[in-house]
This record gives C-alpha cells, sequence and structure tokens, in this order.
C-alpha cells in the first residue's frame, strides 16, 4: 500500500499529514489565511507537501492519492467545494483536483471537514465500536456529520448533517453569518463570544473585562474563578450547545456523540453538564445517546483523508 497524504483546511490552521494504512507518519502545519481565498495559499502548501515527502524519502511516485477536510459544503461525488462561509471563498472556482494531479499525478478527495472527523473517528478512534454517530465539533464556527448504519449521511445537496452548527436553538436571536436567526453559533461559538461577552452590561464590573483575549479559555478560567459574568455566559453556551445536540439527536437518531473541537480541553466541565442536561431532555425511549470526547480532537480528520482516499481507491479497482 502506498502513503496518503492528508490536508485539513482549516480556518485558522492548515494541517497536513502523511499517512500509511491508518497510521500518521508524520505531520507538519501551516497558518491559514483563509479570508484571503484558496488558491493563495496552493503555493506554500505544495511547498510543504514536496517538503514532507522529502524528509520522509519519498517522492510523488510513492503517493496512492490526497484527501483534503474542507471548512465549507462539498460535493464529494465530483470532489468540488460548492458553498462556503466566510472562508476560502474561492473555494468553489478552485480546481483543487486539477492541481494535485498537475504536481504529484496523484488523484484527489475532498470531503466536508465535520465529516472527515467522523471517518477518523469511526474507523480509529472514539466511535469505533458504533455504526450510527453524531459528530459536533465546537471551535471558530460549530459544525457537525453525521453516520447511519455505516453510511456517511450527505442528502441531495451533500449538506445533510452539516449544518448542525446552524440548527435555530433561539428563535428571538441573533443574526448568524449563514443568514439564519438565532443558530446554535450564533449563540455559542469561538466567533460569537466576545460579542456576547461584550455586549453584557456587567461587562465593566466582570474580572473578563481585564482579558486580552475574550476565547473560551478565558471564559473557562474566569468561571472557575467564580466570576459571576463569565459563570452566567457559560451556562448560555452549555444551554445553547444542549439545545443544539438535543435537536440534531431528534434529527438523526445516533447511537453515540462524539464531541470536537478545541474547547474539549474543559471537558470536565462541559461533559458532565450536557450530559445531564440531554438525558433529562431528548426523547431516545430506547436508551441514553452515549456522550463521549473526540479521540483524536487534533488529528481525526487526517485519519480520515486518509481512510477515504483508501476507500475511494479500492471503489475504483
Ligand atoms: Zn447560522
Amino acid at each position: 500500500m502506498k502513503h496518503t497524504i492528508a490536508i485539513d483546511l482549516g480556518g485558522t490552521i492548515i494541517k497536513i499529514g502523511l499517512l500509511k494504512n491508518g497510521q500518521l507518519i508524520d505531520r507538519t502545519q501551516l497558518m491559514a489565511i483563509s479570508a484571503s481565498g484558496l488558491s493563495l495559499q496552493l503555493p506554500d502548501l505544495a511547498k510543504r507537501i514536496d517538503s514532507i515527502l522529502f524528509t520522509n524519502q519519498l517522492t510523488s511516485k510513492d503517493l496512492s492519492g490526497i484527501g483534503v477536510s474542507f471548512a465549507g459544503l462539498v460535493d464529494s461525488s465530483s470532489n468540488k467545494i460548492l458553498s462556503t462561509n466566510q472562508k476560502y471563498d474561492d473555494g468553489p472556482s478552485t480546481d483543487l483536483v486539477g492541481w494535485a494531479f498537475k504536481k504529484w499525478g496523484c488523484p484527489l478527495f475532498l470531503e466536508n471537514d465535520a465529516r472527515m472527523a467522523l471517518l477518523g473517528e469511526w474507523q480509529y478512534g472514539a466511535g469505533k465500536t458504533c455504526n450510527d454517530l453524531l459528530m459536533v465539533t465546537i471551535g471558530t464556527g460549530i459544525g457537525s456529520a453525521v453516520l447511519i448504519n455505516g453510511q456517511l449521511l450527505k442528502g441531495k445537496h451533500f449538506q445533510a448533517g452539516n449544518l448542525g452548527g446552524h440548527f435555530t436553538v433561539n428563535h428571538y436571536g441573533t443574526t448568524c453569518t449563514c443568514g439564519n436567526i438565532g443558530c446554535v453559533e450564533a449563540e455559542a461559538s469561538t466567533w460569537r463570544l466576545p460579542f456576547l461577552i461584550k455586549e453584557n452590561p456587567g461587562f465593566n464590573n466582570s474580572s473578563l473585562s481585564s482579558e486580552t483575549v475574550l476565547d473560551f479559555n478565558a471564559l473557562f478560567q474566569n468561571a472557575a474563578n467564580n466570576d459571576q459574568l463569565a459563570k452566567n455566559i457559560l451556562e448560555h453556551c452549555l444551554s445553547a450547545w444542549s439545545a443544539g445536540i438535543i435537536s440534531m439527536i431528534h434529527a438523526f437518531d445516533p447511537e453515540m456523540v462524539i464531541l470536537g473541537g478545541g474547547i474539549m480541553k474543559s471537558a470536565a466541565v462541559i461533559l458532565p453538564v450536557l450530559r445531564e442536561k440531554i438525558n433529562q431532555r431528548a426523547w431516545t425511549p430506547w436508551g441514553k445517546v452515549k456522550l463521549v470526547t473526540a479521540a483524536y480532537p487534533d488529528s481525526a480528520a487526517l485519519y480520515g483523508a486518509d481512510y477515504l482516499v483508501n476507500q475511494e481507491l479500492q471503489a475504483r479497482n
């Protein structure tokens, strides 16, 4: 079996992995300038791929394919980017398949980043024993993906299961970047958090007002130090996340929910509260949905890309 290159095109970091048969052999990363588009980043990306191949004494002949995780809607049948939301907005007009073939003579397969992470967790991580999974990634935005009976849910327009972060949890809420109102991610995500904090009348009396960066790290720390505003906003976020996840459970009927993203560093605070709210409110007469953290919060999409490339190549033969 040959090697694969996995690329995870995130909003702030692009991760690149060299894999073989489910093993992550080497990895590197570069800063993403996602607001400036995708095509601008391709030369740097190509250099990093060449360099990781060179370091491992490999050439393009050793590559079976490239798997790319993309933070947007993706047509995984024709390997095209369909729609973006303020990240890599030239994606739909960028020919990644042609780029890979020209540079390394190998095929490239594309999938949405949440679906790719789900594939990685399903094959190698927290979802190994389960064929009915919901993956929710809480970060800059909120991503989701669904596996039903061992099949990725895609839908007619490749968006089924991907828009869990845009389930409405507050119909009086603020307008989201997607155009909808009161989405989970418009209520509680990294991009929304600084507004939530600063717009609160209690901000000036809160210890949060002396923080230089208003991210979830700061929120968790200040809440742990008993700051009332931090505690209130944390409760608001936990409430929005659980409402979103309960709707996703009602929509997709998973046996297990895998939570990923940077905030899961605080899993010890988050998981017990979410479990309690979900167990109380979700309509699952068959039993309780398992709520777990991702086994590979940082690299599930790289493992997933390796699996996807091998699956697609097998299907072609
Ligand atoms: Zn939205």
